[in-house]
C-alpha cells in the first residue's frame, strides 16, 4: 500500500517512522510524490515571520493535493495555493486589516489576495493578478459564487487589481476572467464557512 498524504508530510519534516522512509526507498511512485511534497513543505516553511502549525500545514497541504497545479475543465487554470499566512492587523494594504495573505499558482500566473474580516460589514477579498510568464491582455471580471450560486462581481484593472467587499462569512467559488483566461479558485473560505 502506497504512503497516506500524512506520511509524506511526516517524511517531508524528517520526522516519520522507518518503515514508511523503507517504501520510498523502494517504491518509485512514492517517491516522486514525496518530491512533491518535500516542495510544498519547503515553500510552507519558507513563509516569512508565519510559524505554521502543524494543522496548517496539513490543511495547505490537502489543499494542494485536491487542486494541484492543473488546467481546469474549460482550458483554464486551477488555482494552486503556494502559501497562506496570518497578517497581523496592522499590516494593511490601503488602511484595511488583513487578516490573512495568500498567494496562488494558476498556470503561468501568480493571484496574491488578501481576505480581511470587517465585521459586521462582511469580508474584504482584494488582491492581484500577475502575469507571470504570459500576459493577462487586459481588464476583467472577478466573480465569487457563493453556496447558493449567488454571485458578486467585481473588475479587475489593467493592473490586475481586484477588490470586493462585504461578503458574508462562508464558502464559495472565485473565477478570475480576464480577456481569454480563466482561473478558478474552487473553494475559497472566508471564515470558518459557516
Ligand atoms: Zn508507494
Amino acid at each position: 500500500m502506497h504512503l497516506t498524504d500524512t506520511k509524506f508530510v511526516d517524511l517531508a519534516l524528517h520526522r516519520a517512522e522507518a518503515d514508511a522512509a523503507a517504501h520510498v526507498e523502494r517504491c518509485q511512485a512514492c517517491k516522486v510524490e514525496l518530491e512533491r511534497w518535500v516542495r510544498v513543505v519547503t515553500e510552507l516553511q519558507e513563509l516569512e515571520r508565519a510559524a505554521l502549525d502543524e494543522a496548517e500545514v496539513h490543511r495547505l497541504s490537502s489543499l494542494f493535493t485536491a487542486y494541484g497545479p492543473t488546467r481546469n475543465q474549460v482550458g483554464g487554470w486551477l488555482a494552486t495555493l503556494l502559501r497562506s499566512s496570518a497578517a497581523p492587523a496592522t499590516a494593511g494594504v490601503r488602511g484595511r486589516s488583513a487578516n490573512e495573505l495568500r498567494e496562488y499558482q494558476a498556470g503561468p500566473h501568480v493571484i496574491l489576495v488578501q481576505l480581511a474580516d470587517n465585521g459586521r460589514q462582511g469580508w474584504t477579498v482584494h488582491g492581484q493578478v500577475l502575469a507571470g510568464e504570459a500576459p493577462l491582455g487586459g481588464e476583467g471580471d472577478l466573480v465569487i459564487t457563493d453556496a447558493k450560486g449567488h454571485g458578486t462581481t467585481a473588475s479587475i484593472d489593467s493592473d490586475g487589481e481586484f477588490h470586493c467587499a462585504g461578503l458574508p462569512s462562508g464558502r464559495y467559488t472565485a473565477t478570475w476572467w480576464i480577456g481569454s483566461t480563466r482561473i478558478d479558485e474552487p473553494e475559497l473560505m472566508l471564515g470558518d464557512g459557516v
